[in-house]
């Protein structure tokens, strides 16, 4: 029987682990760390009772994937569940911008803005699915709807700057802002649209989820039905050398090109090698969760409805952190994003004190204290939370790497969205998933389509190993 080895069980891990035990591979997954699901993990990080997603928190992407849709997870326990309003973004004097699922109702509280809004999404939440159809695969392919994709293209070039040119009101500017930050890079640079656009758009389509009982549901659901199809997995195995694994007709890494470099060392072809040490990874993350009793006391109403709150202010003050960011530089004022999942899955609070999930962005490895800065900026808009914080814990830049290896420096999208690493990651190929060493692959979000928890490099990567397979 073909005996295929997948080192990583994060949500790419398990998604090339399935696409190979769908077609009859014997899989194991071997795991570093005691519990699977890498960026999906969940428990009671400050009180009993209360639920906290240590990573990943909203699946618009997830819901989006091709892969992940395919395999019906609700079968396993997944339920996804909606906040009222997807996405809220403060700014001062108490008005806020706001995502909402209907395409009109967000349109219609833009006010002058609003059929821009609509002109530019409306087009994109239409054709979602046709568009992640190519979008979720390697730069490199015959496009299944090349039109679509042509018209994406050229808009997904352009810096998010440009693309927030087309609204005037600061609220439609600062909503696009904030979300087109998650792509941890300087908004006046090229390509930083895309991933504003992409998640707006997958916002109209599917809203911003959450799965109810924590991200952690997710992977448990995926290792559930691998076991179903066969499938083994072995926790608490660091990988240190692809020469102590058994033998096997394939293996997928689901780790940084770092680790690949760690665990292949000189069986990598010199180029590969070097364009893996070359690979670039960005800004960091700063992390706290909170428990806060009676939730934050947001100034603005929609705010305390809203499953994700945008803290960054203005466009242009987004602006100014994000690049403070890029260029190695702690901002005074930095760009927070918040979840309270608890809005759209009650079951995570204990009573009247809920979860409260929260990052800042921060230069690459920071190694200073974030706390204070992401509190001020929440109180900016809420004041008072700091009375209602009945516990806390916190997961400083520097710790990330040890959490999970993937994230060099605190990058917890595990790779920087340049240009080129947009394009071409982790190296420019025509097979970005083959290491090169007869039989290896990396499968983690270091491949295309990128960060989040939508398991399409682990599929991707998995069609390439079937390919050379057959
Ligand atoms: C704070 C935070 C917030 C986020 N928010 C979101 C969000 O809201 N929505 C979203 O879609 N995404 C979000 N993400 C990103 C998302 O979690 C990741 O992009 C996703 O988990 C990547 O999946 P992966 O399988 O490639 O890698 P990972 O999830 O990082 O999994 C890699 C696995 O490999 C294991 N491993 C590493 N080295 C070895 C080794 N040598 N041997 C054996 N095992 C090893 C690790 O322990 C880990 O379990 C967030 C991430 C973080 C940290």
């Amino acid at each position: 029987m073909t005996e295929a080895i997948v080192v990583g069980a994060g949500p790419n891990g398990l998604a090339a682990a399935l696409a190979l035990a769908g077609e009859g591979i014997d899989v194991t997954v071997l795991e570093a760390a005691d519990r699977i699901g890498g960026g999906t993990r969940t428990s009671e990080l400050t009180v009993p009772g209360v639920l906290h997603d240590h990573c990943s928190a909203f699946h618009p992407m997830g819901l989006g994937s091709p892969f992940l849709r395919g395999l019906s997870l609700d079968r396993y326990g997944v339920a996804w569940r909606w906040p009222e309003i997807e996405v809220a973004h403060p700014l001062d004097g108490g008005r806020a911008g706001v995502l909402l699922r209907s395409l009109d109702d967000t349109a219609a509280r833009l006010g002058t803005d609003g059929g821009a809004w609509r002109r530019l999404f409306g087009p994109l939440a239409e054709g979602f699915d046709e568009l992640v159809e190519d979008v979720m695969r390697p730069v490199v392919h015959v496009p299944r709807h090349p039109i679509r994709l042509a018209r994406f293209g050229t808009r997904a070039l352009l810096p998010a700057a440009w693309t927030a040119g087309r609204w005037d009101g600061a609220e439609a500017r600062a909503l696009f802002g904030g979300v087109a930050a998650h792509g941890f890079h300087p908004l006046g640079r090229p390509t930083t649209s895309a991933i504003g656009l992409m998640l707006i758009a997958a916002g109209h389509r599917f809203g911003w989820p959450v799965a109810e009982g924590g991200s952690r549901v997710i992977t448990d659901a995926m290792a559930m039905l691998l076991t179903d199809l066969g499938g083994k997995i072995e926790t608490g195995v660091r990988v240190a050398s692809l020469a102590e694994l058994p033998r096997a007709d394939a293996v997928l890494l689901d780790l940084a090109p770092r680790g690949v470099v760690e665990v292949a060392g000189d069986q990598l072809p010199a180029r590969v090698r070097r364009a893996y040490e070359r690979y670039r990874h960005g800004p960091g993350a700063f992390k706290i969760d909170l428990a806060v009793e009676g939730g934050i006391p947001w100034a603005n109403p929609d705010c305390r409805r809203a499953g994700t709150v945008h803290v960054g202010g203005s466009f242009e003050e987004m602006a100014d952190a994000e690049s403070d960011v890029g260029r190695g530089r702690m901002p005074v004022r930095p760009f927070v994003l918040v979840g309270q999942q608890y809005l759209a899955d009650p079951t995570r609070s204990a009573g009247d004190v809920h979860p409260v999930w929260a990052y800042a962005h921060v230069p690459h490895g920071y190694s200073g204290d974030a706390t204070e800065s992401i509190l001020a900026q929440i109180e900016r808009f809420a004041p008072g939370l700091g009375d209602r914080i009945v516990g806390r814990s916190v997961t400083a830049t520097t710790a990330w790497p040890t959490y999970n290896a993937n994230y060099v420096g605190g990058d917890i999208i595990t790779g920087e969205n340049t240009p080129l690493q947009v394009a071409f990651r982790p190296t420019v190929a025509l097979d970005p998933y083959y290491t090169g060493i007869p039989g290896v692959y990396i499968c983690s979000a270091a491949t295309p389509p990128g960060g989040g928890v939508h398991g399409m490099c682990g599929y991707n990567a998995a069609r390439s190993a079937l390919r050379r397979l057959s």
